[in-house]
């Protein structure tokens, strides 16, 4: 009997049809498989009982980076076969294949790389099926070289032959090169491109970081601008010139071996580290930085780390023996540079360039994750873990196109049971970036030959994804525009993350995001399912002095705050948030709170951790998003108990008497650990007449400290894992709110 075996999930690029030809001929099976649109299909000429051995098989013994999402049988037409043979691609159909991620060098290239023997021995593009670039040099599916910037490189005999032969590790390796045939590196100065030519890259680069440069190296998904990590002076030149005085640096070491000399590392951390996706992952700092300079994460408790995932990095790192500050090149506001070109716009902070020839298609950030407690909680989900396919707990009728927030924004599409992520793409502050935003969508609109039925967007009116939804629609009429509000969208991502059915009871802490008032909301407590959502509390409003300008300056949030309390005895105040401010300055905005002028209402957490940020004299004005909040964390003392007294009344939770009390405090550390007390108070008292699920999201809870308490009172409270906290999720909850809208088939389960 002949059957056809269709299997779809994460099964192309990933060393599926070799495994397959290999388990066919131990099974002494005959037949074909090849890659579709929208999987891998097997059809095989065997008996029943092969058939059932046969599929147990391929499910038992999957190569490492594949996964199976549906594996479906059915008999077919007998044919009579005399071989088993891996057929050419078909192109035909609709695409619903998986991109595959860019994963680190495997153990086995990693041994070649430093084998003098090898052909292949300190080739910095060594790769094999079940390592190395995929995503960032993909132009289209199904995942072929001609498909991928490796077209432009012609295979030399000895390639070739490895790429061929079904039982060798490289069979189908589509970034498949070497010395003869593949990319190449030049190493080129700071002004007009002029190559250097050494007689070997890598020594050089060593050479220059250790004389204290800064080498922007090209890497997977776009531009690292590299130093010396122990060096105080070229970190402090890179700040300089990079205009970035505090944001923590991320620093790649060598092995665990240096990772553990600067981080504290749990079992769970470790393995995140290892991972073939190898993210950047926040860690505790090993008392205060020992063996880095402080410059590396200024005043703060901890530092992120990441292991070498290119043979490249491997190279420089295995010579240089020092950790290397490697910090995404790109200009602020904008995204990652991903050609020369772009990253030219930085020549004045880079003295040279590592660059080569493999062009990088879709530029992809390096991922951030940390752990709290035995949660894995995933902050940028770009390189290694992008594009994302998440199962949703339903099937959508529509083609569903979502286009993020505003901040660290991604943007999804979602069709029948599924949504895909694109990676990080980042905050659309500047014209670039949007540019870059909306060539994320095409992209992921091409790849998946997707066209949008309907096009879910924020409610904020001035974000720049709701106007290039709005621009959307005009040009396709046919298309439905549908607004979601922003912490809605939140609570939605956790619940489809979950595949949660029923009423939940949601935590958004967040930043601002529009509210159905009008108000910036972000201290929001929502009762939700699928069909929508009741706003059963949130913090009482304050003012934003200046409106935007007090996102980034904390004594604004602070002095607002003070006004609600004191009225215009705050401007007689000696207090650290007083003092950052002229008697003019007072004066003026005392009048503007007063009047209500350019100060628009909000109920943000993260705003009441600035404006506490500002009072305690941590943080007056922020140089960089969510500063205020990691120097909270690192002031937290966990011997400290109790908390501050509030009111709730009626759905609205007063803080002042909070402030007021904090404000008598002497001790910064015993007034930061009782104001993460007392917030999780707030959640026990509001939670506590629900019997429902408790359901976390938004980016405060990017926070270690607050989120680690939340889950020592409440263990059974969920938080997504496989996206971001933080507007990078909500994404994936405005796929989900078109539920609402067009009701698919009702059988949520
Ligand atoms: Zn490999
Ligand atoms: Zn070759």
């Amino acid at each position: 009997m002949t059957y056809r075996i269709m299997i779809e999930g994460t099964v192309q690029g990933v060393g599926f049809r070799p495994f397959i030809y290999q388990l066919a001929s131990q099974f002494k099976l005959n037949g074909t498989v090849h890659n579709g649109v929208q999987g891998v299909e097997i059809i095989v000429s065997c008996s029943k009982e092969e058939l059932e051995g046969f599929t147990q098989a391929i499910t038992r013994r999957l190569p490492p980076l594949s996964s199976i999402d549906t594996l479906e049988v059915a008999q077919i037409e007998s044919r009579d076969f005399s071989d088993f043979q891996i057929l050419k691609s078909d192109n035909s159909g609709e695409k619903t294949a998986r991109i595959p991620p860019d994963v680190s060098i495997c153990s086995e290239c990693e041994k070649e790389l430093f084998d003098p023997s090898n052909r292949r021995y300190g080739y910095p593009f060594i790769t094999c099926t079940h390592c190395g670039v995929r995503y960032s040099i993909i132009y289209d599916l199904p995942y072929d070289r001609v498909n991928t910037s490796m077209k432009f490189f012609k295979m030399c005999k000895a390639c070739e032959e490895e790429y061929t032969n079904p039982l060798d590790r490289r069979y189908h390796a589509q970034p498949i090169g070497c010395w003869e045939c593949g990319p190449t590196l030049k190493l080129i100065d700071n002004v007009g491109r002029v190559p250097l030519i050494p007689t070997n890259e890598i020594d050089k680069v060593v050479e220059l970081l250790s004389e204290g440069k800064i080498i922007a190296v090209k890497g997977v998904g776009g531009y690292h601008l590299m130093c010396d990590a122990t060096n105080e002076e070229a970190i402090l030149k890179l700040r300089e010139r990079k205009q970035r005085p505090a944001k923590p640096f991320a620093v790649m070491v060598k092995d665990m071996e240096m990772a553990r000399e600067f981080g504290e590392i749990n079992t769970l951390e470790e393995k995140l580290l290892t991972s073939r996706e190898r993210p950047i992952v926040l860690l505790q700092s090993k008392g205060n930085h020992k063996g880095l300079p402080l410059q590396v994460a200024p005043n703060i408790s901890r530092i992120g780390l990441f292991l070498p995932y290119a043979p490249l990095h491997l190279l420089i790192l295995d010579k240089l023996q020092h950790p290397l500050v490697a910090t995404s090149a790109n200009v602020t506001d904008e995204p990652i540079c991903t050609n020369l070109e772009d990253l030219e716009k930085l020549q004045g902070v880079y003295d040279y360039v590592l660059e080569h020839n493999r062009d990088i298609v879709n530029g992809c950030d390096d991922s951030v994750v940390m752990v709290v407690g035995e949660q894995e909680v995933i902050l940028r989900r770009a390189r290694g873990y992008a594009p994302v396919s998440i199962k949703l707990p339903f099937t959508l009728k529509e083609h569903v196109l979502a286009m993020g927030a505003n901040q660290k924004s991604t943007i999804a599409i979602g069709f029948e049971n599924q949504a895909i992520l694109s990676p990080h793409i980042g905050d659309l502050d500047s014209i670039g970036s949007v540019e870059y935003y909306e060539k994320n969508i095409r992209t992921l609109e091409r790849m998946y030959g997707f066209q949008a039925d309907v096009i879910v967007h924020d409610k904020h009116p001035y974000y720049e994804s709701t106007k290039v939804a709005i621009l959307r629609q005009a040009q396709e009429p046919m298309t439905e525009l549908v607004e979601v509000q922003h912490h809605y969208a939140h609570i939605l991502s956790v619940m489809a993350e979950k595949q949660l059915a029923g009423k939940v009871f949601g935590v958004a802490f967040d930043g601002t995001g529009y509210g159905d008032d009008g108000n910036l909301w972000g201290g929001e407590f929502m009762v939700c399912d699928y069909e929508g959502y009741e706003r059963v509390a949130h913090l009482n409003y304050f003012k934003l002095l200046g409106g935007d300008k007090a996102i980034k300056e904390p004594r604004r949030v602070a002095l607002s705050v003070l006004f609600d309390l004191y009225g215009e005895e705050t401007l007689a105040l000696q207090t650290p948030t007083t003092k950052a401010f002229s008697e003019v300055e007072l004066r003026t905005y005392f009048t503007a709170w007063q009047k209500g002028l350019n100060a628009p209402l909000s109920s943000s957490l993260g705003r009441l951790f600035d404006a506490v940020a500002s009072l305690l004299d941590v943080c007056q004005v922020m140089s960089f998003e969510g500063e205020s909040g990691i120097l909270l964390e690192a002031l937290y003392d966990d011997s400290i108990e109790g908390y501050y007294g509030f009111e709730y009344k009626e759905g609205k939770i007063d803080f002042l008497s909070m402030i007021e009390t904090l404000l008598t405090e002497s001790n910064a550390s015993v007034a930061v650990s009782k104001f993460f007390h007392t917030l999780v108070e707030m959640i026990a008292v509001i939670y506590a007449p629900y019997d429902l699920p408790l359901v976390l999201s938004g980016g405060v809870f990017q926070n270690r400290v607050l989120l680690a308490l939340v889950y020592e009172r409440f263990p059974e409270a969920m938080i997504s894992n496989a996206i971001p906290p933080n507007d990078g999720g909500i994404a994936l909850g405005q796929v989900v709110s078109s539920y609402h809208f067009f009701n698919s088939d009702a059988d949520t389960k």
